[in-house]
């Protein structure tokens, strides 16, 4: 079971070890709690593109900095239908659809969010939503709509937070988070490296991610695109080196999530990546754009996953667990904890707890 209490020290401690070791105790984690050889294939989907009232450094979505991204009003509920159709049959589990909103306004356009989760939702596929900001009540709305995870990513550090984001503060990303976690929708929420914050950084955002309780059921990490017209545009890129260390770090202070290899793909080498797979990256976003940022070619990641003898995973897909624990896991568990195999978020279970729920509050 995961442990809620890592220090920023233990986590330096495990991102600063000799790389090989690393990766050892990485991959040997992530074999007890996942099938090694499956990874998520998601889609993501810009539903609503540019013109966010926000200030974050590392995005042409921003209004106020001049990028050369193309902005589009809200997506209509068929176009978003027949997008996830054509994801479903590439492959895709999941369809997160991105708004750049710096929160939900509940309205028309809300309603319309509301209807696209239910008809994705009837194509049996995981529905994901990244809208910004959420009160409580626009989380249990989702819910009710099927909505099976929310993406809020904290990005990186309390501390370096503001030099990354002015217009809102870490509390507001962890308020919208805990609104999520009153409902049953599974929380997704990682960050960006490489936007110039230290290893000190990079472990504080572990920090603050994996003694969340539950933690997060899926962390993307994300490797800086650097884009022209935004303050982070002359950023140095991110060597496989730190995304590695990143994810295999990841894996280990958070054995039973889901993660993500996410913005930044497409500079990395397929040796690069098998790496990150073997270090217990087990997702990926699928499709040539990441919201603005380019993304490897479907077919190219097909080809990958062919010649890694990887398979994509199943909507819904309930992971069965291994054998015992072993001794290296066991120092990174608490010591009151019994090891936990299943891993939350199944369909079946979620709508038989939302039942329940619903019974004990009527
Ligand atoms: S990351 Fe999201 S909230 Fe921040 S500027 Fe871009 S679209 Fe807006």
């Amino acid at each position: 079971m995961a442990r809620h209490n890592w220090t920023k020290e233990e986590i330096l401690e495990i991102y600063n070890k000799p790389l090989m070791e690393l990766l050892y105790e990485a991959a040997t984690i992530h074999r007890k709690h996942h099938d090694p050889n499956t990874v998520q294939v998601s889609t993501l989907l810009s539903i609503k593109t540019g013109g966010c009232p926000e200030d974050c450094g590392y995005c042409p979505q921003a209004a106020r900095y001049h990028t050369d991204i193309e902005g589009n009003d809200l997506m209509s509920v068929n176009q978003v239908k027949a997008q996830a159709l054509r994801a479903k049959a590439a492959g895709s589990s999941r369809v997160c659809m991105g708004a750049a909103w710096r929160n939900v306004k509940d309205g028309r356009e809300f309603d319309n969010v509301l209807e696209m989760v239910r008809s994705i939702n009837k194509l049996d596929m995981e529905v994901c939503c990244t809208l910004g900001m959420l009160t409580e009540n626009q989380a249990k709305r989702l819910a009710e709509a099927g909505l099976y995870a929310y993406n809020h990513n904290l990005d990186t550090s309390e501390e370096y937070y503001k030099e990354v984001i002015s217009t809102r503060g870490y509390e507001d990303r962890l308020k919208t988070i805990d609104n999520v976690r009153k409902t049953n929708v599974t929380v997704c929420s990682g960050g960006i490296i490489g936007m110039g914050e230290s290893i000190d950084d990079r472990a504080g955002m572990l920090v603050a991610l994996s003694t969340l309780n539950p933690q997060p059921e899926s962390v993307p990490i994300n490797a800086l695109v650097p884009v022209e017209g935004t303050p982070m545009e002359e950023e140095e890129p991110v060597s496989i080196w730190e995304m590695l260390r990143m994810v295999a770090t990841t894996r280990i202070v958070m054995p039973e999530t889901q993660v993500r290899l996410s913005a930044g793909r497409t500079k990395m080498s397929r040796e690069g990546q098998a790496m990150c797979f073997f270090a217990g990256a087990n997702s990926i976003f699928a499709g040539d754009k990441l919201l603005t940022t380019p993304n490897p070619d479907v077919n190219e990641d097909m080809e990958m996953f062919k010649q890694l003898g990887l398979n994509p995973q199943k909507a819904f897909e309930k992971k069965e667990k291994p054998e015992s624990v072993s001794a290296e896991e066991s120092q990174y568990q608490s010591q009151d904890e019994k090891p936990k195999w299943s891993r939350p978020g199944h369909k079946i279970e979620r709508n038989l707890e939302a039942q329940q729920k619903t019974k004990t509050e009527a």
